[in-house]
Protein backbone atom coordinates (compact mmCIF):
# COMPACT_ATOMS: atom_id res chain seq x y z
CA UNK A 1 0.00 0.00 0.00
CA UNK A 2 1.06 3.84 -0.69
CA UNK A 3 1.94 6.23 1.90
CA UNK A 4 -1.63 8.09 1.04
CA UNK A 5 -3.86 4.82 1.71
CA UNK A 6 -1.58 3.89 4.41
CA UNK A 7 -2.70 7.27 5.94
CA UNK A 8 -5.95 6.93 5.53
CA UNK A 9 -6.40 3.93 7.34
CA UNK A 10 -4.07 4.82 9.74
CA UNK A 11 -6.73 7.24 10.93
CA UNK A 12 -9.01 4.94 11.71
CA UNK A 13 -7.14 3.23 14.30
CA UNK A 14 -4.73 5.71 15.35
CA UNK A 15 -5.15 9.17 16.56
CA UNK A 16 -4.43 11.13 13.71
CA UNK A 17 -2.86 8.40 12.06
CA UNK A 18 0.22 8.49 14.21
CA UNK A 19 1.84 7.57 17.44
CA UNK A 20 3.36 11.31 18.10
CA UNK A 21 1.94 14.50 17.26
CA UNK A 22 5.19 15.65 15.05
CA UNK A 23 5.29 13.04 12.77
CA UNK A 24 1.49 14.06 11.68
CA UNK A 25 2.13 16.91 8.47
CA UNK A 26 -0.08 17.34 5.34
CA UNK A 27 -1.15 16.20 3.36
CA UNK A 28 -0.07 12.77 4.22
CA UNK A 29 3.52 11.69 6.13
CA UNK A 30 5.80 9.09 4.16
CA UNK A 31 5.87 5.82 5.80
CA UNK A 32 9.09 4.01 6.35
CA UNK A 33 9.96 0.87 4.46
CA UNK A 34 13.47 0.51 5.71
CA UNK A 35 16.56 3.05 6.54
CA UNK A 36 20.16 2.67 6.30
CA UNK A 37 23.04 4.87 6.94
CA UNK A 38 22.08 8.55 6.56
CA UNK A 39 19.16 7.58 4.31
CA UNK A 40 15.25 6.40 5.07
CA UNK A 41 13.60 4.62 1.87
CA UNK A 42 9.50 5.17 2.03
CA UNK A 43 7.12 2.95 0.84
CA UNK A 44 6.39 4.43 -2.81
CA UNK A 45 9.79 3.86 -4.13
CA UNK A 46 11.50 7.23 -2.45
CA UNK A 47 14.47 7.53 -1.44
CA UNK A 48 15.69 10.34 1.43
CA UNK A 49 18.77 11.93 3.41
CA UNK A 50 17.25 11.78 6.37
CA UNK A 51 17.94 15.13 9.00
CA UNK A 52 15.59 13.91 10.99
CA UNK A 53 17.26 10.67 11.95
CA UNK A 54 14.09 9.73 14.55
CA UNK A 55 14.48 13.76 16.28
CA UNK A 56 17.82 13.06 17.55
CA UNK A 57 19.12 9.28 18.74
CA UNK A 58 20.71 7.93 15.39
CA UNK A 59 24.08 9.56 15.55
CA UNK A 60 25.61 6.84 13.71
CA UNK A 61 23.22 6.97 11.16
CA UNK A 62 20.46 4.12 10.79
CA UNK A 63 21.01 0.05 11.07
CA UNK A 64 24.37 0.94 12.28
CA UNK A 65 25.89 -2.64 11.55
CA UNK A 66 27.85 -2.62 15.37
CA UNK A 67 25.16 -2.41 17.19
CA UNK A 68 22.78 -4.62 14.79
CA UNK A 69 25.45 -7.01 15.77
CA UNK A 70 25.35 -6.86 18.94
CA UNK A 71 21.84 -6.60 19.73
CA UNK A 72 21.02 -9.63 17.68
CA UNK A 73 23.29 -11.69 20.06
CA UNK A 74 21.40 -10.11 22.74
CA UNK A 75 17.88 -11.05 21.38
CA UNK A 76 18.71 -14.64 21.35
CA UNK A 77 19.90 -14.30 25.06
CA UNK A 78 16.28 -12.87 26.45
CA UNK A 79 14.75 -9.41 25.97
CA UNK A 80 14.31 -8.40 29.19
CA UNK A 81 14.71 -9.89 32.78
CA UNK A 82 13.57 -7.90 35.64
CA UNK A 83 17.05 -8.73 37.17
CA UNK A 84 19.97 -6.92 36.75
CA UNK A 85 22.82 -7.16 34.36
CA UNK A 86 26.46 -6.89 34.52
CA UNK A 87 25.87 -4.52 31.13
CA UNK A 88 23.84 -1.82 33.41
CA UNK A 89 26.82 -1.35 35.32
CA UNK A 90 29.44 -1.15 32.07
CA UNK A 91 27.18 1.45 30.91
CA UNK A 92 26.79 3.31 33.79
CA UNK A 93 30.69 3.46 34.38
CA UNK A 94 30.79 5.22 30.55
CA UNK A 95 28.68 7.52 31.69
CA UNK A 96 30.20 8.37 34.71
CA UNK A 97 33.67 8.64 32.80
CA UNK A 98 32.12 10.64 30.22
CA UNK A 99 29.81 12.99 32.23
CA UNK A 100 31.35 16.02 34.75
CA UNK A 101 28.37 16.09 37.05
CA UNK A 102 27.25 12.05 36.60
CA UNK A 103 28.85 10.26 39.56
CA UNK A 104 25.67 7.63 39.70
CA UNK A 105 22.67 6.84 37.32
CA UNK A 106 19.33 5.20 37.29
CA UNK A 107 18.40 3.73 33.73
CA UNK A 108 14.76 4.19 32.52
CA UNK A 109 12.85 4.11 29.22
CA UNK A 110 12.53 7.70 27.90
CA UNK A 111 13.55 11.52 28.15
CA UNK A 112 9.91 11.93 29.43
CA UNK A 113 10.81 9.78 32.07
CA UNK A 114 14.12 10.90 32.77
CA UNK A 115 13.41 14.79 33.66
CA UNK A 116 9.97 13.43 35.59
CA UNK A 117 11.90 11.63 37.86
CA UNK A 118 15.01 14.26 38.02
CA UNK A 119 12.56 17.28 39.07
CA UNK A 120 10.82 14.72 41.68
CA UNK A 121 13.93 14.08 43.15
CA UNK A 122 15.40 17.70 43.03
CA UNK A 123 12.22 18.90 45.02
CA UNK A 124 12.71 15.94 47.58
CA UNK A 125 16.69 16.96 48.17
CA UNK A 126 15.69 20.90 47.88
CA UNK A 127 12.39 20.24 50.26
CA UNK A 128 10.60 22.90 47.94
CA UNK A 129 8.23 22.52 45.24
CA UNK A 130 8.23 25.47 42.81
CA UNK A 131 10.40 24.76 39.08
CA UNK A 132 11.67 26.91 36.89
CA UNK A 133 11.78 25.96 33.11
CA UNK A 134 12.58 27.93 29.91
CA UNK A 135 9.79 29.55 27.35
CA UNK A 136 9.95 26.99 24.56
CA UNK A 137 11.96 24.46 26.27
CA UNK A 138 11.04 21.05 26.12
CA UNK A 139 11.42 18.12 28.28
CA UNK A 140 9.07 15.48 27.61
CA UNK A 141 5.11 14.85 27.73
CA UNK A 142 4.56 15.29 31.39
CA UNK A 143 2.05 17.16 33.18
CA UNK A 144 4.62 19.46 35.16
CA UNK A 145 6.44 20.83 32.18
CA UNK A 146 3.65 20.94 29.44
CA UNK A 147 3.77 24.91 29.71
CA UNK A 148 5.03 26.89 26.87
CA UNK A 149 6.61 23.69 25.89
CA UNK A 150 8.72 23.09 22.57
CA UNK A 151 8.16 21.47 19.55
CA UNK A 152 4.93 21.07 18.08
CA UNK A 153 3.77 22.78 20.78
CA UNK A 154 4.66 25.64 20.10
CA UNK A 155 1.16 28.52 19.38
CA UNK A 156 -1.36 25.98 20.40
CA UNK A 157 -2.66 25.97 23.54
CA UNK A 158 -1.21 23.97 26.70
CA UNK A 159 -2.88 20.41 26.72
CA UNK A 160 -6.28 20.11 28.24
CA UNK A 161 -6.21 17.29 30.89
CA UNK A 162 -3.71 19.32 33.31
CA UNK A 163 -4.90 20.23 36.11
CA UNK A 164 -3.41 24.31 37.29
CA UNK A 165 -2.70 22.70 40.60
CA UNK A 166 -0.20 20.39 38.63
CA UNK A 167 1.17 23.59 36.36
CA UNK A 168 1.16 26.61 39.04
CA UNK A 169 4.29 25.26 40.44
CA UNK A 170 6.19 25.99 36.90
CA UNK A 171 7.62 29.43 36.42
CA UNK A 172 8.02 30.64 32.99
CA UNK A 173 11.42 32.55 32.25
CA UNK A 174 12.78 33.31 28.76
CA UNK A 175 16.30 31.83 27.70
CA UNK A 176 19.48 33.77 27.19
CA UNK A 177 17.84 36.28 29.95
CA UNK A 178 20.33 37.11 33.32
CA UNK A 179 17.91 39.75 34.41
CA UNK A 180 14.37 37.77 34.25
CA UNK A 181 16.16 34.98 36.62
CA UNK A 182 17.82 37.57 38.76
CA UNK A 183 14.30 39.31 39.37
CA UNK A 184 12.34 35.85 39.63
CA UNK A 185 14.95 34.21 42.26
CA UNK A 186 14.82 37.74 44.18
CA UNK A 187 11.72 37.40 44.62
CA UNK A 188 10.22 33.86 44.82
CA UNK A 189 13.89 31.95 44.89
CA UNK A 190 13.66 30.40 48.46
CA UNK A 191 10.42 28.47 47.24
CA UNK A 192 12.41 27.31 43.87
CA UNK A 193 12.93 23.38 44.06
CA UNK A 194 15.70 23.36 40.89
CA UNK A 195 16.13 25.02 37.63
CA UNK A 196 15.74 22.71 34.46
CA UNK A 197 16.85 23.89 30.99
CA UNK A 198 17.96 22.45 27.50
CA UNK A 199 21.77 23.86 27.81
CA UNK A 200 21.06 24.55 23.74
CA UNK A 201 17.41 24.90 23.05
CA UNK A 202 17.02 22.02 20.45
CA UNK A 203 13.49 21.65 20.63
CA UNK A 204 12.48 25.64 19.03
CA UNK A 205 14.61 25.01 16.38
CA UNK A 206 18.30 25.49 17.74
CA UNK A 207 19.41 28.65 20.30
CA UNK A 208 22.45 27.91 21.94
CA UNK A 209 23.28 29.79 25.08
CA UNK A 210 25.31 33.35 25.36
CA UNK A 211 28.27 33.20 26.04
CA UNK A 212 28.64 33.14 29.76
CA UNK A 213 24.49 32.44 30.67
CA UNK A 214 24.68 29.03 31.51
CA UNK A 215 27.83 29.96 33.54
CA UNK A 216 25.96 32.63 35.45
CA UNK A 217 22.76 30.08 35.96
CA UNK A 218 25.16 27.61 37.81
CA UNK A 219 26.33 30.51 40.26
CA UNK A 220 23.32 31.84 41.24
CA UNK A 221 21.41 28.76 41.62
CA UNK A 222 24.09 27.34 43.86
CA UNK A 223 24.22 30.67 45.64
CA UNK A 224 20.32 29.60 46.42
CA UNK A 225 20.19 26.24 47.18
CA UNK A 226 18.86 25.73 44.14
CA UNK A 227 18.88 22.66 42.02
CA UNK A 228 20.34 22.53 38.87
CA UNK A 229 19.11 20.34 35.98
CA UNK A 230 20.79 20.39 32.31
CA UNK A 231 18.24 18.28 30.61
CA UNK A 232 20.88 16.60 27.66
CA UNK A 233 18.05 14.61 26.21
CA UNK A 234 19.38 15.99 22.70
CA UNK A 235 23.02 17.69 23.75
CA UNK A 236 24.03 14.60 25.49
CA UNK A 237 26.88 12.17 23.64
CA UNK A 238 25.88 14.85 20.65
CA UNK A 239 27.86 18.08 20.69
CA UNK A 240 30.38 16.45 22.77
CA UNK A 241 31.86 13.44 24.91
CA UNK A 242 30.24 14.75 28.32
CA UNK A 243 27.37 16.79 26.35
CA UNK A 244 27.06 20.41 27.30
CA UNK A 245 28.64 20.44 30.04
CA UNK A 246 32.00 19.43 28.67
CA UNK A 247 31.31 21.89 25.46
CA UNK A 248 30.34 24.74 27.95
CA UNK A 249 32.68 23.99 31.08
CA UNK A 250 29.42 24.23 33.46
CA UNK A 251 28.87 21.25 36.01
CA UNK A 252 25.35 20.93 36.81
CA UNK A 253 23.64 18.99 39.88
CA UNK A 254 21.60 16.29 37.71
CA UNK A 255 21.46 15.79 34.09
CA UNK A 256 18.94 13.27 32.06
CA UNK A 257 19.61 11.25 28.85
CA UNK A 258 17.40 9.36 26.01
CA UNK A 259 17.51 9.47 22.34
CA UNK A 260 21.30 9.03 21.55
CA UNK A 261 22.15 6.84 24.73
CA UNK A 262 20.10 4.07 23.90
CA UNK A 263 22.12 3.75 20.29
CA UNK A 264 18.37 3.68 18.76
CA UNK A 265 16.20 1.56 21.24
CA UNK A 266 14.06 3.19 23.77
CA UNK A 267 16.03 4.55 26.95
CA UNK A 268 16.17 7.61 29.32
CA UNK A 269 18.25 8.34 32.39
CA UNK A 270 18.70 10.41 35.02
CA UNK A 271 22.55 11.15 36.45
CA UNK A 272 24.58 13.28 39.56
CA UNK A 273 26.22 13.56 42.78
CA UNK A 274 25.83 10.42 44.77
CA UNK A 275 24.14 12.62 47.27
CA UNK A 276 21.65 13.26 45.12
CA UNK A 277 21.08 9.63 43.49
CA UNK A 278 21.61 7.57 46.78
CA UNK A 279 18.04 9.44 47.19
CA UNK A 280 16.09 7.00 45.01
CA UNK A 281 14.72 4.09 45.89
CA UNK A 282 15.88 1.62 47.07
CA UNK A 283 18.89 3.24 48.84
CA UNK A 284 16.70 6.05 49.57
CA UNK A 285 12.90 7.10 49.58
CA UNK A 286 12.23 9.13 46.58
CA UNK A 287 10.37 6.95 44.34
CA UNK A 288 11.26 5.46 40.91
CA UNK A 289 10.84 2.43 39.14
CA UNK A 290 10.06 0.59 35.64
CA UNK A 291 9.49 -2.82 34.21
CA UNK A 292 11.73 -2.16 31.62
CA UNK A 293 14.18 -0.07 33.12
CA UNK A 294 18.05 -0.77 32.18
CA UNK A 295 16.39 -3.28 29.59
CA UNK A 296 19.02 -5.44 28.09
CA UNK A 297 18.46 -4.60 25.10
CA UNK A 298 18.64 -1.20 25.18
CA UNK A 299 21.44 -1.31 27.12
CA UNK A 300 23.41 -3.44 24.95
CA UNK A 301 22.77 -0.83 22.06
CA UNK A 302 23.82 1.98 24.11
CA UNK A 303 26.85 0.55 25.05
CA UNK A 304 27.79 -0.55 21.55
CA UNK A 305 27.38 2.81 20.32
CA UNK A 306 28.97 4.77 22.82
CA UNK A 307 32.35 2.51 22.08
CA UNK A 308 31.97 4.46 18.56
CA UNK A 309 31.73 7.83 20.02
CA UNK A 310 34.84 8.54 20.33
CA UNK A 311 37.22 12.46 20.59
CA UNK A 312 37.71 11.78 16.85
CA UNK A 313 33.52 11.48 15.95
CA UNK A 314 33.20 14.62 17.67
CA UNK A 315 35.70 16.39 15.70
CA UNK A 316 34.03 15.15 12.67
CA UNK A 317 30.86 15.69 13.54
CA UNK A 318 31.85 19.26 14.00
CA UNK A 319 33.49 19.60 10.80
CA UNK A 320 30.48 18.05 8.71
CA UNK A 321 28.12 20.46 10.71
CA UNK A 322 30.54 23.63 9.77
CA UNK A 323 30.50 22.71 6.37
CA UNK A 324 26.70 22.24 5.83
CA UNK A 325 25.59 25.26 8.32
CA UNK A 326 28.72 27.78 5.98
CA UNK A 327 27.05 25.79 2.95
CA UNK A 328 23.71 27.50 3.93
CA UNK A 329 24.56 30.40 4.89
CA UNK A 330 25.99 31.43 1.68
CA UNK A 331 23.31 29.91 -0.16
CA UNK A 332 21.15 32.76 1.35
CA UNK A 333 23.49 35.38 0.94
CA UNK A 334 23.70 34.57 -2.62
CA UNK A 335 20.27 35.27 -2.41
CA UNK A 336 20.03 38.03 -0.61
CA UNK A 337 18.20 36.60 1.77
CA UNK A 338 18.57 37.43 5.68
CA UNK A 339 16.91 34.36 7.26
CA UNK A 340 18.93 33.04 10.23
CA UNK A 341 21.21 30.16 10.11
CA UNK A 342 21.40 28.22 13.43
CA UNK A 343 22.77 25.17 15.22
CA UNK A 344 26.49 23.82 16.60
CA UNK A 345 28.09 20.68 15.85
CA UNK A 346 25.78 17.66 14.32
CA UNK A 347 22.36 20.55 14.89
CA UNK A 348 21.14 23.04 12.70
CA UNK A 349 18.43 24.79 11.37
CA UNK A 350 17.22 27.46 9.16
CA UNK A 351 14.48 29.98 10.96
CA UNK A 352 12.36 31.94 8.43
CA UNK A 353 12.93 35.66 10.39
CA UNK A 354 15.31 38.44 9.96
CA UNK A 355 15.57 38.34 13.82
CA UNK A 356 18.12 37.40 15.82
CA UNK A 357 17.20 34.17 17.47
CA UNK A 358 18.11 34.33 21.09
CA UNK A 359 14.74 32.88 23.11
CA UNK A 360 11.22 31.60 22.21
CA UNK A 361 9.57 35.04 21.12
CA UNK A 362 12.30 35.42 18.49
CA UNK A 363 12.17 32.07 17.20
CA UNK A 364 8.20 32.33 17.00
CA UNK A 365 8.79 34.98 14.66
CA UNK A 366 9.48 32.93 11.93
CA UNK A 367 7.16 32.46 8.91
CA UNK A 368 6.00 29.27 9.35
CA UNK A 369 4.26 29.44 6.00
CA UNK A 370 7.78 29.59 4.53
CA UNK A 371 9.21 27.06 6.59
CA UNK A 372 6.08 24.97 4.69
CA UNK A 373 7.35 25.74 1.37
CA UNK A 374 11.01 25.01 2.36
CA UNK A 375 10.50 21.76 3.99
CA UNK A 376 7.27 20.58 0.82
CA UNK A 377 10.19 21.42 -2.23
CA UNK A 378 13.31 19.50 0.45
CA UNK A 379 10.53 16.81 0.40
CA UNK A 380 10.17 16.66 -3.10
CA UNK A 381 13.84 16.65 -4.05
CA UNK A 382 14.43 13.72 -1.70
CA UNK A 383 15.82 15.68 1.73
CA UNK A 384 13.56 14.60 4.92
CA UNK A 385 13.82 17.16 7.39
CA UNK A 386 11.60 17.33 10.74
CA UNK A 387 8.30 18.68 9.30
CA UNK A 388 8.39 21.58 11.69
CA UNK A 389 10.02 25.18 12.02
CA UNK A 390 10.41 24.99 15.63
CA UNK A 391 12.66 21.36 15.57
CA UNK A 392 16.23 20.94 15.37
CA UNK A 393 18.14 18.67 12.38
CA UNK A 394 20.53 16.49 13.17
CA UNK A 395 23.60 15.57 11.16
CA UNK A 396 24.90 11.83 11.30
CA UNK A 397 28.03 9.91 11.09
CA UNK A 398 27.05 8.40 7.64
CA UNK A 399 26.32 11.58 6.24
CA UNK A 400 29.49 11.97 3.85
CA UNK A 401 30.41 15.03 1.19
CA UNK A 402 28.20 13.71 -1.40
CA UNK A 403 25.21 13.64 0.85
CA UNK A 404 26.12 17.26 1.91
CA UNK A 405 27.15 18.20 -1.56
CA UNK A 406 23.53 17.35 -2.87
CA UNK A 407 21.56 18.43 0.13
CA UNK A 408 23.21 21.84 -0.50
CA UNK A 409 22.07 21.72 -4.54
CA UNK A 410 18.53 20.87 -3.42
CA UNK A 411 18.35 23.23 -0.76
CA UNK A 412 19.24 25.78 -3.01
CA UNK A 413 16.40 25.10 -5.20
CA UNK A 414 13.93 24.83 -2.32
CA UNK A 415 15.49 28.26 -1.26
CA UNK A 416 15.12 29.96 -4.66
CA UNK A 417 11.55 28.71 -4.78
CA UNK A 418 11.08 30.53 -1.03
CA UNK A 419 12.03 33.18 -2.41
CA UNK A 420 9.94 33.83 -5.54
CA UNK A 421 6.64 32.55 -3.12
CA UNK A 422 7.76 35.85 -1.03
C1 LIG B 1 13.06 14.33 23.22
C2 LIG B 1 13.26 15.12 24.45
C3 LIG B 1 12.70 14.73 25.68
C4 LIG B 1 11.73 13.59 25.79
O1 LIG B 1 12.31 12.36 25.51
P1 LIG B 1 11.35 11.14 25.09
O2 LIG B 1 12.27 9.97 25.02
O3 LIG B 1 10.72 11.52 23.79
O4 LIG B 1 10.34 11.01 26.18
C5 LIG B 1 13.04 15.45 26.81
N1 LIG B 1 13.87 16.50 26.75
C6 LIG B 1 14.42 16.91 25.60
C7 LIG B 1 15.37 18.06 25.59
C8 LIG B 1 14.11 16.25 24.41
O5 LIG B 1 14.61 16.69 23.25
Amino acid sequence: MISENLFNEAKKFLPGGVDSPVRAYKPYPFFAERAEGSKIYDVDGKTYIDYCLAYGPLVLGHANPLIIEEVTKQLKNGTAYGVPTENEIKLAKQVVKRVPCAEMVRFVNSGTEATMSAIRLARAFAAKNKIVKFEGSYHGAHDCVLVKSGSGAVGLPDSPGIPEDTTKNTILVPFNDEKAITELIKKEGKNIAAIIIEPVMGNVGCIPPKEGYLKFLREITAENDIVLIFDEVITGFRIAEGGAQEYFGVTPDLVTFGKILGGGFPIGALAGKKEFMDMIAPSGTVYQAGTFNGNPVSIKAGLTALKQLDSNFYSEMNLKGNKLRAGIQEILDSQNLDFKVAGLSSMFQIYFTDRDVLNYEDAKSAETDIFQIYFNKLLQDGVFIPPSQFECCFLSLMHDDDDIQKTLEVMENAIKTVKNSC
